[in-house]
């Protein structure tokens, strides 16, 4: 059933509350453009009120033991699994994804939490051996202390789990400043923790004008840790602003993920594997396969088979059974997505299926695929988060190496190819944070998850996650 869509306010200290202002911003449905809701803006006073809630909270959570944390994330995972029709619903009306993929976003996120929860448990500091048996030498491992997390509105939900999961677990209090433009859903996930017991002020969530709360919150005193997913561009000026205040960063942001199809390949698994991938969420999505490199001699093969994948799709409102590929989050990537391609097409490229807008309500954007893309077109050079694949052929596996690694991201790659010999190359050559090989991306709490060069530092996943939320302390205490 579709849940009612509601207004949306900020979490402060753990109560719901509008803006001291009254400020509201609009939340608009990508699949109708219509308005749904609106959501609370947060100014100053509110963010000052939510920093202080922040401090104390980390206080109480801190001397929190590790299992009774593990305790209240178990409780509020399983209500997020409880509750993930309600919450998918949300998602679905605000972001536009099929109901399906709203739904495995959710149960996901149960996931994630509860891997992140039981973490909590085995995070161990070390005893170093003394030169002097009378000192005994620690190495203790603290909570870093209050996070300030900003999330984008592709994985409204899962954006923030990870970094809420590995916070949390870790000891820290979490302010997360979460999409303005899909707030519901988030909104949806923090009241599972509330309802699980988490004491006040733990967690904060605020909505207002991403800028003027990244440059309040980043260098404020309280603020201890930042992590930040979205774009590479902005991911940079937030990561010099708060190096300039000497603060700890994780950084998840853009990729242009390459997939070779070497001539070796199962190319029926390559299809089904990438072309799932590719138009999963409307291509918005970080990891999402963008650079096709297929080896000459399979390419044909490969472009019709992908182009036929398309062409199953059923374009509609997310909320509709059977639709599997829902509207653009907004509109800005409509006229991205079109000025991609136009740049594409007027530099030699072929559009072998889609390639338009449609002309009706809502950001629709038929599932795209482009042939024999030139290498210096937009598309093959910035992220296209769109629902859009872009092919290239290749004879020399070098050649498709250096292609992965011509450009300065570095998050996620894909490899088709039934050698073992190619499959090691690739693993050392690839310069990813991620790599999969025959298969599609299955990015599981345990495993670490994180790009390098321009793609962002630290990761998301796996123990790495969690150190990335706390500090080490050298202790020696000598027995007098
Ligand atoms: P954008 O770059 O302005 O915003 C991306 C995200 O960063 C949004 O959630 C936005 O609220 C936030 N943001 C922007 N400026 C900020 C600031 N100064 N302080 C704190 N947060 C800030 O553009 P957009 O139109 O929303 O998205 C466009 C591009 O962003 C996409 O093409 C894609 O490359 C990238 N993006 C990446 C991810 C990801 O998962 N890595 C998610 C969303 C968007």
């Amino acid at each position: 059933m579709t849940a009612s869509y509601s207004d949306t306010q900020l979490l402060i200290n753990g109560e719901w509350v509008g803006a001291a202002s009254g400020k509201t911003i609009d939340v608009v449905n990508p699949a109708t453009g219509k308005v749904i809701g609106k959501v609370a803006h947060a100014g100053t006073q509110d963010l000052d009120r939510a920093l202080a809630a922040a401090q104390k909270g980390f206080e109480i959570w801190r001397d929190t033991p590790a299992h009774e944390r593990q305790a209240i994330m178990r409780r509020a995972a399983a209500l997020v699994r409880e509750r993930r029709d309600h919450i998918a619903s949300l998602l679905t009306q605000e972001q536009g994804k099929p109901l399906t993929e709203s739904r495995m976003e959710v149960a996901a996120a149960s996931d994630i939490l509860e891997w992140f929860a039981d973490e909590g448990r085995r995070v161990y500091g070390r005893i170093i051996p003394s030169r002097n048996l009378d000192a005994q030498q620690i190495a203790l491992k603290e909570p870093v202390g209050p996070v300030a997390a900003f999330t984008p509105w592709n994985f409204p939900v899962n954006q923030i789990v990870r970094k809420l999961g590995a916070a949390l677990t870790a000891g820290c209090s979490f302010l997360v400043k979460a999409p303005e433009e899909t707030p519901a859903s988030p909104a949806a996930l923090l009241q599972a923790f509330l309802d699980a017991g988490i004491p006040p002020g733990v967690i904060g969530l605020v909505y207002g004008d991403p800028a003027e709360i990244s440059s309040y919150l980043i260098p404020h005193p309280v603020i201890r840790k930042i992590t930040f997913t979205g774009s590479t561009a902005v991911g940079k000026q937030l990561a010099a602003l708060a190096g300039k205040h000497m603060k700890r960063v994780t950084m998840e942001l853009g990729g242009h993920a390459p997939v070779i199809v070497a001539d070796d390949a199962d190319v029926a698994l390559a299809v089904k594997a990438t072309g799932g991938a590719k138009f999963r969420n409307a291509g918005q999505v970080c990891i999402s396969p963008t650079r096709f490199l297929v080896h000459n001699s399979v390419r044909e093969e490969f472009t019709e088979a992908l182009v036929r994948h398309a062409q199953g799709l059923k374009l509609g409102d997310g909320l509709q059974d059977g639709t599997t590929l829902g509207p653009l989050a907004n509109d800005r990537r409509v006229s991205a997505i079109k000025k991609f391609i136009d740049d594409a097409v007027q530099k030699g490229a072929k559009v072998a299926t889609g390639g338009s807008a449609l002309e009706q309500p809502g950001n629709f954007f038929s599932p795209t695929v482009l042939a024999d893309v030139p290498q210096e077109a937009q598309i093959f050079n910035e992220e296209p988060f769109g629902p859009v694949a872009a092919i290239r052929g290749f004879d020399d596996l070098e050649d498709a190496i250096a292609e992965s690694n011509r450009l300065p991201y570095g998050l996620a790659g894909y490899a088709y190819t039934r050698s073992i010999k190619n499959a090691h190359l690739l693993a050392r050559r690839i310069e990813v944070g991620m790599l999969w090989v025959n298969q599609p991306a299955a990015p599981t709490p345990e495993l670490p998850f994180g790009g390098v060069k321009d793609s962002g530092y630290g990761s998301e996943g796996g123990p790495e996650a969690v150190e990335a939320y706390l500090n080490t302390k050298a202790v020696s205490i000598m027995a007098v």
